[in-house]
């Protein structure tokens, strides 16, 4: 298969040949071999190997970010972030290694008896990720995953294999024995059920859309495999009318256009109180016609393309729905073929103002550059829309009033919150939660990751 940079769509990234069933086979088998070793190596070589996996990648960052921004089409200083935001979860996870060890301090149950529990590898997982972070989503699944002393098989989104070969690489380069991991590159269609249905399966982390998580979870069924599957969402950010207007702006405009709005925590919905709502969108209009589109290595542009012909279609679609309920449009809605000369799939920031609660540009996940503003009565009626979602992954208030804010932390349907900050806002210390259509399973990342990549034993010991 031959791939092609989205941003500029004359230069070939690369070509690639795609794994087939039984290569997929063969990964499992070879990974579920390379486990005993794997798990009986002391844990402070585990982290040691890692660490020197994360070194690799910290003193090769341009080239990480460089061939992100190639293959998946966004500007090279959000690639720069992305590889940052990789290390940061890379390196909490073989910090927790070192202070949770993996056996708990013992218990004095009495004169006799100590009790402990023990945090046990698994086996092999399997991490399923998507092409709109092909560096962070592995980085994050894959370094808890082996420093709990499990192995594991990584199927990257078949349209982004090279960030995945380059981590492959230093993997190789920092000693890690042979199979402990492997790449399988494939049409997920064609290659994941092999994968999924291996008897050697003990877990699978996946990233991606609700439809193909959902469909992994049915596929499962009831065998003992556990799952950590983040999925699709509609992120609102709620404005109310005390909030600071020039904080919120930036947040919206941040939240909703980087990645071209392709990011699993993007605000895809903005709910702004009637009061503040005129001035509200006249704001952000204005800070969105500042973004700078066209292809991901021009130093000028802070505003890529979406990342397939697929995306676009998908974008243009929400588009023409949206005039066609009545939304109004207020900034955007081209779809440029070239930018500078070089051709694209360009989509321009697209922002709707009046969407009501039963157009589809409220309710269905475009995952892509085209924003709706709505009205609320007030703040119950804010909370009120922001939970009228299929999806629960994150959201966020905009308000001066602490009390308010507590109100809608505490009633909002999602599984991460934010006051005075955007949707997208996280720390590595803190997990990944979807909740409703948007997650099921064990939170990903921050310090629940030990729960997910082991098994407990609760030991007792009598001493004479
Ligand atoms: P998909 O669900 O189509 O693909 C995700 C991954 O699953 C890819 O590696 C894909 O492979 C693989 N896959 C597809 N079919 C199967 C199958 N039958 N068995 C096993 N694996 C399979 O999502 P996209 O890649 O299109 O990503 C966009 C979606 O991801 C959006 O809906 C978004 O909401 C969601 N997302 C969620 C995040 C979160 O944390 N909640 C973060 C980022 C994205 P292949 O590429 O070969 O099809």
């Amino acid at each position: 298969m031959r791939l092609k940079n989205p941003g500029n769509l004359d230069e070939i990234v690369g070509d690639v040949t795609l794994a087939c069933p039984e290569d997929a086979q063969n990964a499992m088998t070879l990974s579920n071999e390379a486990y005993s070793d794997w798990a009986s190596e002391p844990i402070k070589n585990r982290i040691q190997i890692l660490g020197l996996v994360l070194d690799q990648l910290d003193g090769e960052k341009e080239k990480f970010a460089k061939c992100i921004t190639l293959e998946n089409g966004k500007p090279f200083a959000e690639s720069c972030s992305e590889v940052e935001s990789a290390l940061g979860d890379g390196r909490f996870q073989l910090d927790q290694a070192k202070k949770l060890q993996v056996h708990d301090q013992h218990t004095q149950i009495n004169d006799a008896i100590t009790a402990e529990v023990w945090h046990d590898s698994i086996g092999v997982f399997l991490l399923i990720t998507p092409w709109n972070f092909p560096l962070a989503t592995i980085v994050r699944k894959l370094i808890p995953a082996l420093v709990w002393g499990n192995t594991a098989v990584v199927k990257p989104a078949q349209q982004t294999p090279f960030t995945a070969g380059l981590l492959f690489k230093s993997l190789e380069m920092a000693g890690l024995p042979d199979n402990v991991v492997n790449l399988v590159v494939g049409k997920g269609s064609e290659i994941g059920d092999t994968l999924v249905d291996h008897s050697a399966l003990k877990g699978i982390s996946f990233t991606g859309s609700t439809e193909v998580g959902t469909g992994i979870c049915r596929r499962v069924g009831d065998r003992n495999v556990r799952l950590q599957m983040e999925m699709g969402g509609k992120n609102a950010l709620v404005i109310l009318k005390d909030a600071d207007l020039k904080s919120s702006v930036e947040s919206a405009v941040s939240a909703a256009f980087t990645c071209s709005g392709q990011w699993c925590t993007a605000t895809s919905r903005i709910i702004v109180e009637d009061d503040m709502y005129e001035q509200f969108c006249q704001e952000f209009v204005k800070k969105v016609s500042e973004l700078k589109m066209g292809s991901g290595m021009d130093p000028d542009v802070n505003f890529g393309p979406v990342f397939s012909f697929r995306q676009k279609e998908i974008a243009i679609d929400a588009i023409k729905k949206a005039k066609k309920e009545g939304a109004r449009l207020l900034y955007g809605g081209n779809t440029p073929e070239t930018i500078k000369g070089k051709s694209g799939h360009f989509v321009e920031p697209t922002v709707f103002g009046e969407v009501t609660e039963s157009m589809h540009l409220f309710s269905e996940e475009i995952f892509g550059p085209v924003i709706g503003i709505t009205r609320a009565k007030d703040f119950q009626d804010a909370l009120r829309l922001a939970n009228k979602s299929q999806y629960g992954l994150s959201f966020s208030v905009f308000t001066a009033k602490k009390e308010l804010a507590d109100q809608f932390l505490e009633g909002v349907a999602c599984g991460m919150v934010h006051h005075n900050l955007h949707t997208a806002y996280r720390h590595p210390a803190m997990p990944i939660i979807g909740w409703k259509e948007s997650g099921r399973g064990l939170p990903e990342c921050g310090q629940f990751a030990r729960d997910f990549f082991t098994q407990k034993k609760a030991v007792y010991r009598y001493c004479q």
